[in-house]
């Protein structure tokens, strides 16, 4: 039977160290002759030959390209758990090119001269057995608590996880008797005996005995590859022949040749490979026989109700749940979910085809995503489709001139800042690196250069975006203006914006600084520290975050500020009034770059869980009145984090009706996060009085209410408009649902 595998070739070196670098200069000879993959008996009582791993770790270094695997690793005398991490590491150093071939264990008296306990045949299998799943935990880095495997050869007791692999490492297992047959159809992803030990006719015995255990645990035999360990054969043609045969009626579709001759590995990069691979085209293309890669049966049996999976156009990425990377494209930073597919689309056409794919799925939700890093829209979801932006990530000048740069909707901040910086530039964001492009700049960002220079949507000068109807538009001042400037405030609403045109700042070193004070006085504090910002110069820009009481302690306030200037005079001056509201505890003032303060970001997938709780308003001044009633929130323990940022400044100097975030006078923007929506609700009610406007970007619940309160009635007469022109049929309702607009 054949199962359709892409045929590929690879060599089995002696690891011998009678010269060291031999086995070495041979793996990158196999790479330079276009063979897929080096491989490596392992005898660890082997005195003449190099230890397995080490040998695999320096020809990883060494080559490029070439897949690398052991043929097969003694697991007796191999810890399971200490393996998992050591073909992690390898698979992560060497960019994803390890397989793992394992065997049960053969030459019982030297594996026992080494110290390991000598096991029978079917002992053996179970120690195997049982190293799997240890290996496998250990890779499993999705998966919650420690790997736990109690076995009677092999345990774990809480194991940490990871790392995780770059690519998830097939396991092949050398089998020849029937439960190694049977382990390899229940759990392998490959079969790899050597050709010479079988008897005529017990490949296709093998094969069987696979394919039956594999069906016995609902697999279907297909996701298991037949690989073969080969010897050269003499005169090319007949050994083309034998191997297509191999390929079209065993299934066998890897070939690995024993041998340590350079003209046998030319031979069969040169002339073997290319014409085994021809016959098996031709014949499978004569009897329709598939060669796309194999959905495992587990990885179907994720998949989400209502999805037409197979639909997805052709070239456009998708993660499903079941497959690797889902674990890493599923949550947010702080939501967690559990979509029923992500597409990544690469460019504009493909947001295009993700987005037609989802309007196949109307009744399912429908998540954009950028930065995952959203408080208030819903970019994954439970069993929808996510369409995910990371791809579209490039950063271009434009016009050095005029400081103009195309940004990718996919961009992280910290990226743009590195790049901009490079210029000399800056463009002020949010205060952290991870968060996305797309996200903040459809709805405002609120950043550290914001009392100097504004918010980052008022340097948006052009967009292009994906509408709900599939139209690519390019929108700026003239073209379209309306369209223009709903997306500088309530984007997320109204398409899919692939790419921002911004004009930046000219930013050169910055002074940023860190000031911790006591805070006993929260409401008094909260006051001064309001005063000193309405008076301060606009090159300051300060971020306050205040905590509730501890007992016997002060309570403390913590200012990150940022300084837009590298003349230390004038730095102080900025700063003084500020350091002079409540005794400092502590201080850290640096001169840097406006790219080191954004380089605070995590490169790590988003594993965030649950939903966040938080409430957001912006409020022209910290009265006596709006102090008294946050100290009271503070104290009532249903908030873990309260933050005052300024904004006002040039902020300020923007018309009311030029975007739809409309609140321009307010000098601060308060965000109050919980761990429960109704306990938040009730304490921030009396704060909540205060409000002028709302920021959409901070707030976790955008009901009726809190989208009233940051689209005022004029701003929100003009988005429902809008909204019926572009979006009539409210597609991008789960991110900003302006449908429940009060008229
Ligand atoms: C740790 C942290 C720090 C933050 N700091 C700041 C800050 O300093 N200043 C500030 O203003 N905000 C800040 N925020 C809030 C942040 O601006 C918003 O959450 C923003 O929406 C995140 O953008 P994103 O692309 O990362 O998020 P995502 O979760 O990807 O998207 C958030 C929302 O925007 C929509 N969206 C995303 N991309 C697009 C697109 N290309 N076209 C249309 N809609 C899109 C999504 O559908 C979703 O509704 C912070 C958030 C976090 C978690």
């Amino acid at each position: 039977m054949d199962y359709g595998h892409a045929v590929a070739f690879g060599v089995f070196i002696t690891p011998t160290n009678a010269a060291p670098r031999a086995p070495v200069a041979l793996a990158r000879l196999a790479e330079q002759v276009g063979l897929d993959l080096v491989t490596f008996q392992d005898h660890p009582y082997q005195p003449a030959f190099h230890d397995t791993w080490t040998l695999m770790s320096y020809i990883a270094a060494q080559t490029e390209r070439i897949r690398i695997a052991p043929n097969v690793l003694n697991l007796p005398l191999r810890q399971p758990a200490v393996l998992a991490r050591s073909a992690a590491s390898l698979d992560l150093l060497s960019g994803g090119r390890l397989d793992l071939g394992l065997g049960a264990g053969a030459f019982w008296d030297a594996i026992e001269a080494m110290g390991a306990e000598r096991l029978t045949p079917g002992q053996a299998v179970t120690a195997l057995e049982e190293g799997i799943d240890i290996i496998r935990g250990i890779w499993d880095t999705d998966a919650r608590g420690g790997v736990r495997v109690d076995g009677r050869y092999h345990r774990a007791t809480g194991a940490k996880r990871g790392p995780r692999p770059a690519h998830p490492i097939p396991i092949w297992l050398g089998a020849y008797k029937p439960r190694m047959l049977a382990l390899t159809g229940r759990r392998a992803d490959g079969w790899l005996p050597s050709y010479a030990y079988l008897q005529p006719g017990r490949l296709a015995d093998g094969n069987a005995a696979i394919d039956e255990a594999a069906a016995s645990v609902g697999r279907d035999p297909r996701e298991i590859r037949r690989l073969l360990n080969v010897a050269p054969a003499s005169g090319t043609a007949g050994w083309v022949e034998q191997l297509a045969t191999l390929a079209l009626e065993d299934g066998e579709s890897v070939f690995i040749v024993a041998t340590d001759d350079p003209d046998v590995m030319r031979l069969v990069g040169d002339e073997v490979a290319p014409a085994v691979r021809e016959l098996v085209a031709a014949e499978r293309a004569r009897t329709g026989t598939g060669t796309a890669p194999v959905r495992s049966a587990a990885a179907l049996a994720a998949r989400r109700a209502g999805i037409a999976y197979d639909d997805v156009p052709a070239g456009l990425a998708a993660v499903e749940p079941g497959d690797f990377r889902f674990g890493a494209v599923r949550s947010n930073y702080l939501r967690g979910g559990d979509p029923g597919i992500v597409l990544e689309p690469a460019d504009a056409a493909q947001v295009r085809e993700a987005l037609a794919f989802a309007r196949r799925h109307p009744s399912l939700p429908l998540g954009v995503r950028s930065g995952g890093h959203g408080v208030s829209g819903r970019s994954t979801n439970d069993g929808g489709i996510v369409v995910d932006l990371r791809r579209l990530d490039a950063i271009d000048v434009l016009d050095e001139r005029a400081r103009r740069v195309r940004v990718g909707a996919g961009a992280r901040w910290t990226d743009v800042a590195a790049a901009l910086g490079a210029h000399g530039w800056a463009l002020s964001s949010g205060d952290y690196g991870g968060v996305g492009v797309g996200g903040l700049a459809t709805a405002g960002g609120i950043g550290w250069l914001a009392r100097e220079h504004g918010l980052t949507i008022d340097h948006v000068v052009a967009a292009e975006l994906v509408l709900a109807d599939g139209t690519v538009t390019r929108v700026d001042a003239d073209s379209d203006p309306e369209l223009f400037w709903g997306i500088r405030g309530a984007g997320a609403a109204l398409g899919i914006v692939t790419s921002f045109e911004f004009v930046v700042d000219a930013v050169g070193d910055i002074a940023f600084a860190q000031f911790a004070f006591d805070a006993s006085d929260a409401a008094g504090f909260l006051e001064r520290f309001g005063t000193a910002v309405e008076a301060a110069p606009r090159i300051l820009t300060p971020n306050l975050f205040i905590g509730g009481r501890r007992p016997g302690q002060p309570r403390v306030a913590q200012v990150l500020s940022l300084v837009d200037s590298d003349d230390p005079d004038e730095i102080v001056a900025a700063l003084q009034p500020l350091a002079d509201i409540a005794p400092l505890l502590q201080q850290d003032v640096r001169l840097q770059r406006y790219a080191d303060v954004m380089g605070n970001a995590s490169t790590e997938p988003h594993r965030g869980r649950g939903e966040p709780v938080s409430r957001s308003l912006l409020v022209d001044r910290l009265s006596p009145g709006f102090a008294a009633d946050a100290a009271v929130l503070l104290d009532s323990g249903a908030t873990h984090w309260f933050q005052v940022r300024a904004v006002g400044g040039a902020v300020a100097d923007v018309a009311a009706d030029a975007t739809p975030y409309a609140d321009r006078s307010a000098n601060f923007s308060v965000i109050a996060m919980g761990s429960d929506d109704a306990e938040l609700d009730a304490a921030w009610a009396p704060l909540a009085r205060h409000a002028t406007g709302a920021y959409i970007s901070f707030e976790s619940k955008l009901d009726a209410e809190r989208l009233t309160l940051a689209f005022p009635t004029a701003t929100a007469r003009r988005l429902r408009v809008l909204k019926a022109r572009v979006d009539p049929d409210n597609v991008f309702r789960d991110n900003i649902d302006l449908a429940l607009l009060r008229p």
